[in-house]
């Protein structure tokens, strides 16, 4: 009996022992991951993204993902046209960050790119010499890490749009497996892009709206398209809330503003009125259906030279598929608890009027925790979103429903810097084996 005993023992400890060998080998430690940063410089901040894959297997699809984020503190960089060296400073902490995320062995190795999108492409028409200002100090900060720094510069809004729309996709895994595609929507403090695979698409009809791709294999046939100043910030800024009494904003609201800080963008400034107070009372209304046709009258439905139009004379064929909205759609969308896909048109109309109705006190009481001055924005944000998706890009009760309002997808966030790098390193192989990388955008 002894000896079964001691034989028993010999066994199960050799077992636990060969299992834990086993186990070892398989342990991520052993697993050599490679590593790309890249800062996405929006109009109302900055954030850092980095990302990581495995480092044997370059080309794969759905192996690349987020492994940390860094939210600068303050605003974005086109803010800091007049102090260009606290625009380089301002990233100094998120880069520390990267410092310690990324293995310092892989340091060097390292991607690092900036991309700025439409604060600073506000700032770049508005003033150039400043623009430059802030890029050359952004630029001494970012080359005094031990990353491979690969420049910092403004991306077109087809770029962004298109690259929100690869990074939607690679994270679905649609582009490797050639499944029906995703439409991206992205909306900005500046700016907002909408992209998508059309049903029956005559490129010829705007070739300046079209992006062509060819991804492991197979040809994509893109729609994009930027508005300049429609992002939900300058929309604000557009809709003029100068009004004695805003049907934007909640009833009970009042607030003293400065009436220059209101016209301080290109995207206004010619509607600036030659006399002016310094400060006005903004006061709210809660009217919905009010606060839609003030923001109805931002688009202008008049000139269309194509066959179908969005708004402002640019063309857009209409709406197919699903779509992902992200960006500030998420953001407002979550606040105001819609992101949950089972909801109508119908209702989310219901739930914003009835929102944006609701005193102010009663708002700032249920929300104490949340940051005033975009407390006080969601009606009009939210009517916006509603406005833009609807009578904008013309979404219908039907194909609403296909649009669903994420952050992100399987860990990584939903933007345009995973779709800008995995380009830049020609991680998206055009064929599906062996076939030379993406040509460089
Ligand atoms: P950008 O900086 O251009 O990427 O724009 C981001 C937009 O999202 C800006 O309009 C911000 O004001 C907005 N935003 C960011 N966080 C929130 C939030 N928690 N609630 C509402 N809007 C937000």
């Amino acid at each position: 009996k002894p000896l079964t005993i001691i034989i028993t023992v010999i066994g199960v400890i050799a077992i636990v022992a060969l299992v834990t060998v086993a186990g070892l080998q398989n342990r991520p430690v052993f697993q050599k991951y490679k590593y790309g940063i890249v800062l996405d410089a929006g109009s109302s901040h900055t954030a850092l993204y980095i990302y990581k894959w495995p480092a044997e297997k370059d080309n794969n699809t759905g192996r690349i993902e987020q492994k940390h984020s860094c939210k600068v503190k303050g605003k974005g960089i086109s803010s800091y046209a007049a102090v260009p060296e606290k625009a380089g400073m301002s990233l100094t902490e998120c880069m520390q960050e990267a410092e310690m995320q990324v293995p310092a062995w892989r340091h060097q190795e390292t991607p690092l790119y900036l991309g700025a999108t439409a604060g600073m492409r506000l700032l770049n028409m508005e003033n150039r010499v400043a623009s430059d200002k802030v890029f050359e100090a952004v630029e001494k900060t970012l080359q005094r890490f031990p990353f491979s720094y690969q420049g910092a510069r403004i991306l077109s809004g087809q770029e962004e749009g298109a690259f929100g729309w690869v990074t939607v996709n690679y994270l679905d895994d649609r582009l490797k497996q050639g499944l029906q595609t995703t439409g991206a929507l992205d909306l900005g403090g500046a700016s907002t892009q909408i992209s998508f695979v059309p049903r029956e698409y005559d490129i010829s009809e705007s070739p300046s709206n079209a992006v062509a791709f060819r991804l492991y294999g197979n040809y994509y046939n893109l729609y994009t398209h930027s508005f300049l100043c429609y992002g939900k910030d300058q929309a604000f800024l557009k809709s003029g809330p100068i009004t004695i009494s805003d049907p934007c904003f909640h009833p009970d609201y009042s607030v003293t503003r400065n009436y220059n800080t209101l016209y301080d963008s290109p995207c206004v400034s010619e509607r600036k009125p030659k006399v002016a107070p310094l400060n006005f009372i903004h006061t709210g209304e809660g009217n919905f259906l009010q606060c839609q046709e003030v923001i109805k009258s931002l688009f202008n439905f008049k000139s269309c030279k194509y066959s179908k139009c969005s708004f402002n004379g640019i063309f857009q064929p209409p709406v197919q598929g699903s779509f992902g909205a992200f960006s500030a759609y998420y953001f407002v969308m979550n606040f105001l608890n819609l992101t949950d896909g089972s909801m109508s048109l119908e209702t989310i109309t219901n739930y914003v009027a009835n929102y944006c109705s609701t005193p102010w006190n009663k708002i700032k009481k249920l929300h104490s925790d949340i940051n005033e001055k975009y407390l006080a924005e969601y009606c009009f944000s939210g009517t916006y979103i509603l406005t833009l998706l609807t009578e904008g890009y013309n979404f219908n009760t039907e194909t609403f429903s296909k649009i669903k309002f994420i952050k992100e997808i399987k860990g990584s966030d939903a933007g345009w810097t995973l779709g800008y790098m995995l380009n830049l390193t020609n991680m998206i192989p055009a064929e599906t084996k062996d076939s030379p990388p993406l040509p460089h955008a």
